[in-house]
């Protein structure tokens, strides 16, 4: 039996014969399947082509020692989660062109009606949980979504506010219709900004465990923007357990980034003006519920405590 050759485990990304992007074997939606990809993990895991190969060609089962089959094993993993990623983003593709004039729309411009500030944890995606799609949402991730004062300084996140807020406002032109001669112009901007939480949070988690005093570590550093929070969960939840702390905690968090949102001028400006409005959402992935609340800026007063007040809270569950 002639043995694959071993460069075949590493050739992940062999393209299909090739077709135009928006050629007709596409547009139907299947696209190419490589099966000698999934012959190396096959072969791998049957024994009979081990006794196969050994009896056939004892100089290359030699040449199979232990190294090698670990490497080949790294690159077959490598290449089956790539192959999912592949199939996904063909999957991908052929939603676009069957919406390409919106795509070709979106090449030009974006006007997301929404900024999304969430938790990096891989479970909880706003994309996956709320569906937003491509130029829906301007997303910006982090550790506990957390955002830091206008004081604070330069920090990806208030960079993402700025251009946001300040720079994504396109500008919109409507031709004339008839009895209407000239031009209408709309500036459309971001007009909610959603601080997303969630349960079981490891950012949160870390800022109610560590040390007063530690120093050092980038988590600690980071974390450390949410000490507002922090201070207030231990006061309003002394006696609580540990978890039923950070439980609390991760809410409190948001509404703490809600109230250094307004600390930002240009934000608490639109926000008094009625232009933009901020928004908190908890994403509970155990009973699996949506909280969301929107900030009351006329019935906030930051000065006391910094505490906000809050309307039309509901519940998706
Ligand atoms: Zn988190």
């Amino acid at each position: 039996m002639a043995a694959p050759p071993l460069s075949s485990s590493t050739n992940c990304f062999v393209e299909p014969a090739t077709s135009p992007i928006f050629g007709g074997a596409r547009k139907t939606g299947k696209f190419f399947e490589q099966p000698h990809l999934r012959i190396l993990p096959a072969l791998r895991r049957s024994q009979g082509f081990a006794l196969k190969a050994s009896m056939g060609s004892p100089g290359f089962t030699q040449q199979l020692n232990k190294s090698k089959l670990e490497t080949l094993s790294k690159a077959e993993d490598r290449c089956d989660i790539f192959d999912i990623l592949k199939n996904r983003f063909l999957s991908f593709k052929s939603k676009y062109i069957e919406n390409v004039e919106q795509f070709e729309n979106l090449a030009k411009a974006q006007a997301p009606k929404f900024m999304v500030i969430a938790c990096a944890d891989s479970r909880v995606c706003p994309s996956n949980i709320l569906g937003f799609q491509p130029g829906e949402a301007f997303v910006i991730r982090n550790v506990a979504n957390l955002v830091p004062t206008f004081e604070s300084g330069p920090s990806e996140v208030n960079a993402a506010l700025e251009f946001a807020v300040n720079t994504l406002q396109v500008c919109i032109i409507l031709f004339p219709t008839l009895g209407i001669p000239n031009l209408i112009h709309f500036l459309v901007w971001v007009e909610n900004i959603l601080v997303i939480g969630h349960s079981c949070c490891g950012g949160i988690r870390a800022l109610m465990s560590m040390e007063d005093d530690a120093n050092g570590s980038f988590i600690h550093n980071w974390v450390i923007v949410g000490k507002n929070a922090r201070k207030k969960t231990e006061a309003a939840a002394s006696t609580l357990s540990f978890d039923d702390k950070c439980r609390h905690c991760e809410k409190e968090s948001i509404n703490h980034s809600l109230v250094n949102l307004l600390t930002y001028p240009w934000i608490e400006e639109k926000v008094a003006n009625g232009k933009l409005y901020v928004h908190g959402g908890y994403y509970d992935f155990i009973k699996c519920s949506f909280e969301k609340w929107t900030l009351d800026y006329q019935g906030t007063k930051l000065e006391e405590d910094g505490r906000i007040a809050a309307k039309n809270k509901v519940l998706w569950c």
